[in-house]
């Protein structure tokens, strides 16, 4: 077979199996609301949980940074793309988190693609949580570590693992602090305990930071851990993009002398550091938006109470409702927007097998009469 006929018949088979994935032209999204195709819709979808990719403040020092520095940062960090932005946004990152050092990468994928391909060589091995990000796993098969998952948030099932293992070289094991489809978070704390001494612990952090703890300072503050490696990233929360890696300053030396994903790769843009340094000092003063967050969160979930529908029941503002069955999902969410609310389901291979889900999202930015829309627009929905 060559190459046209490979890519023809992966196509089909796709289609086949109800897994062909869409994307949607998008003429609006301010968090709150979506324009599709000219219609209005509740947005249960972002990941912007603060509102801040909508904030004024935010979008004020977009512009504001773009002046003073220009748009683009013209090179790699290890050329001239390195500006004293750069430089004082992972100083802050860093004292923030309570690490040595932090570096920035462009994107959460490549920072925790960048973390296996470095580190994990042929004798060592790698311990995942089952539910652990894409991002990880296509880099760990790629790698030439051993991979072994252990069941989700299950310390004894880690346990046996890091037993099992014990004559490896170096073991790096990864879990999320909030997962970000199933809105449940890590038992870290217990995870620690269970950890000997030569293994190394990286959180990745992406849904926590911003939204948990004193000043959004994320997961890991709040269970008091502090692993080796914590990967934040700044697509979520802080309504931006990129990401940061957390280490010591070994390490962090290691990535800046042997990271090809930092060499190789043109620096984020010194305007948009300079963004997400407001971003970052709004983030610790948004006790209030957390607060609203939350209160949304349990408004949620106490309205919920009154439907004959099921949810994990986790406060977080990750509200998975599972279905189980693709193509119920599916109708499902073409019947919420139907009712002007946008619910994305996500389906196998994101989510394991027979677990499709409608994946809610609650922000800061909603109010408590779109989410009291969505509640009606479920019960009607499930009805069927
Ligand atoms: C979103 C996400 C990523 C990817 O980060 P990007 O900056 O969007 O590339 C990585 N890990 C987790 C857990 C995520 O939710």
């Amino acid at each position: 077979m060559n190459w046209k006929e490979q890519i023809k018949n992966k196509l089909k088979e796709q289609k086949n199996l109800q897994l062909w994935r869409n994307r949607t032209i998008v003429e609006n999204n301010n968090t709150r609301f979506l324009t599709i195709k000219g219609k209005r819709y509740y947005n249960f979808s972002s990941n912007d949980y603060l509102g801040f990719s909508q904030n004024k403040k935010i979008i004020h020092a977009w512009k504001k940074g773009s002046l003073i520095t220009g748009v683009g940062a013209s090179a790699s960090t290890h050329m001239i793309g390195y500006s004293y932005l750069h430089a004082e946004l992972e100083k802050k990152i860093a004292k923030w988190l309570g690490y040595s050092r932090a570096l920035l990468f462009n994107s959460g994928y490549s920072a925790n693609q960048a973390v296996i391909q470095l580190l994990m060589k042929k004798s060592d091995c790698i311990l995942a949580d089952k539910r652990i990000h894409a991002s990880f796993l296509e880099a760990a098969k790629n790698s030439q570590a051993k991979l072994y998952r252990f069941l989700h948030n299950d310390v004894n099932s880690l346990e046996k693992l890091i037993q099992k293992n014990n004559n490896t070289n170096n073991t790096l094991i990864i879990t999320e602090g909030l997962f970000s489809m199933d809105g449940d978070y890590s038992p870290l704390k217990d995870i620690v305990k269970k950890i000997k001494n030569k293994e190394w612990l990286l959180v990745d952090d992406a849904h926590g930071i911003g939204i948990i703890g004193k000043q959004g300072r994320g997961s890991c503050f709040l269970q008091k851990v502090k692993p080796e490696l914590q990967i934040i990233t700044f697509g979520k929360a802080f309504g931006l993009s990129g990401a940061a890696l957390l280490c010591d300053n070994d390490v962090a030396d290691y990535f800046l002398q042997f990271s090809r994903h930092l060499i190789y790769s043109t620096a984020i843009s010194p305007a948009h550091v300079y963004t997400l340094l407001k971003s970052l000092s709004m983030i610790k003063k948004s006790g209030s938006l957390r607060k609203k967050l939350y209160n949304n969160i349990h408004f949620f979930k106490n309205m919920l109470k009154k439907l004959p529908i099921k949810l994990y029941g986790y406060d977080s503002p990750i509200q998975p409702l599972i279905i189980g069955k693709k193509d119920k999902t599916i109708q499902l969410a073409s019947i919420l927007r139907s009712l002007d609310c946008w619910v994305t389901p996500i389906l196998p291979p994101t989510v394991p097998e027979k677990t499709s889900r409608l994946r809610i999202t609650i922000t800061a930015a909603h109010k408590k009469k779109d989410i009291l829309h969505l509640i009606k627009a479920l019960h009607y929905a499930t009805k069927f």
